[in-house]
């Protein structure tokens, strides 16, 4: 800050093209946010990929709209169709073929959801539904069908989210979630856990979010600072399916979140065509690891309408896992689990 007063205004001489404001230029995260690749044409032609087009669903594309950021799509391999990341959001044909099973509201959110943008399935836990926004479209993600706009958490600047969680003294964790909680700006996390810090029952904070993996430029000063002045204990669940999301980029905001105080774990979805081998599991394991985040859970997909050609049938899962438990570290063994509506936790498969 530059201490205005101490500078006489008859004095000073005038510069010649006065810097701008800071609150006035982009915030740099914001602006590549705003750059996403949106056009499933262009993602194509970035990628010397335009045979596929024949494949590309513009209904789906319509109904949940292609979006990533280009610094993701960097990391995609160019000319390679059956690409891991490339698969996780391109609109395909197959997400407009009805399967059985597979229905809109997978998880039972539509009837555990409390007005505040409060979830609180599991016992401890609270969590916040704290935005309907994502810097990336996941296409598996039971998202596509709950845009969330009007049920958030911050909507009322968090009032009722945060006397809910001061109301129940058997709340010791608060989860972040959404949609994904950093794509709010650092001033408006910094609102709700002002509020929360009086609160004598809460021990610890979790962020669940994929940006520090689909968008690390997110992971800026501000937002380092706020984590490292939590008065909790933090951990931050990172959203990475496979190996190829991690680059220079990624490792050093995850470096950044380390060195401000937050454990970090990875939770990844299994994924037909993305990561359903033993390869490529052990690969994330170890890549994760590589940039200091231990593998958490390891979920069967949610039954959500448009996922069902992401589906790995249970019986391979379970053989998947074994396999995987037979070649890799113990600590680098993710737990699989499945989320039924009604049960205490994430069910162990
Ligand atoms: C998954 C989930 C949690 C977190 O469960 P953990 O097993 O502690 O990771 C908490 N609340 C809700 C509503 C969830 O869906
Ligand atoms: S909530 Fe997670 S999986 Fe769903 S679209 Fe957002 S980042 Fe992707």
């Amino acid at each position: 800050m530059i201490p205005a007063a101490t500078v006489p205004l008859h004095t000073a001489p005038l510069p010649a093209a006065p810097p701008p404001a800071l609150p006035l230029q982009p915030v740099r995260w914001q602006q590549l946010w705003r750059e996403a690749v949106r056009d499933p044409g262009e993602l194509l032609a970035m990628l010397g990929l335009e045979a596929l087009a024949n494949r590309v669903s513009a209904e789906a594309d319509a109904q949940f709209p292609l979006r990533v950021p280009r610094g993701f799509v960097a990391r995609m391999r160019h000319g390679d169709a059956r690409d891991p990341l490339l698969r996780q959001v391109l609109p395909l044909d197959e997400e407009m073929r009805a399967a059985p099973g597979f229905s809109l509201d997978a998880v039972g959110d539509g009837a555990a959801r409390a007005g505040a943008g409060v979830l609180q399935k599991y016992r401890g836990r609270a969590l916040l539904v704290t935005t309907g926004s994502c810097a990336v479209n996941c296409r598996y993600c039971f998202r596509r069908h709950f845009p969330y706009a009007e049920e958030t958490a911050a909507r009322d600047g968090w009032r009722e989210a945060v006397q809910a969680i001061r109301a129940d003294t058997g709340i010791d964790e608060v989860i972040l979630s959404g949609g994904d909680p950093l794509s709010l700006a650092t001033s408006r996390l910094a609102e709700l856990t002002a509020a929360l810090a009086g609160i004598g029952h809460l021990k610890r904070l979790r962020i669940h979010t994929r940006l520090p993996v689909v968008l690390p430029e997110r992971v800026d000063a501000p937002l380092l600072q706020w984590l490292a002045e939590l008065p909790w204990p933090v951990a931050v669940v990172i959203h990475a399916n496979h190996a190829n999301e991690f680059d220079a980029s990624v490792d050093s905001a995850l470096a950044g979140l380390r060195d401000a105080g937050a454990r970090l774990l990875n939770q990844a979805v299994l994924l037909r065509g993305v990561n359903d081998s033993v390869e490529a599991l052990a690969d994330l394991g170890e890549r994760g690891f590589a940039a200091g985040v231990l593998p958490y859970y390891l979920h069967q997909l949610d039954r959500v309408a448009g996922a069902a050609h992401f589906e790995v049938p249970d019986q391979q899962a379970k053989a998947l896992h074994a396999a995987l438990a037979a070649r890799t570290s113990g600590y680098l063994l993710p737990r699989l689990v499945r989320e039924v509506a009604g049960d205490p936790g994430k069910r162990p498969l």
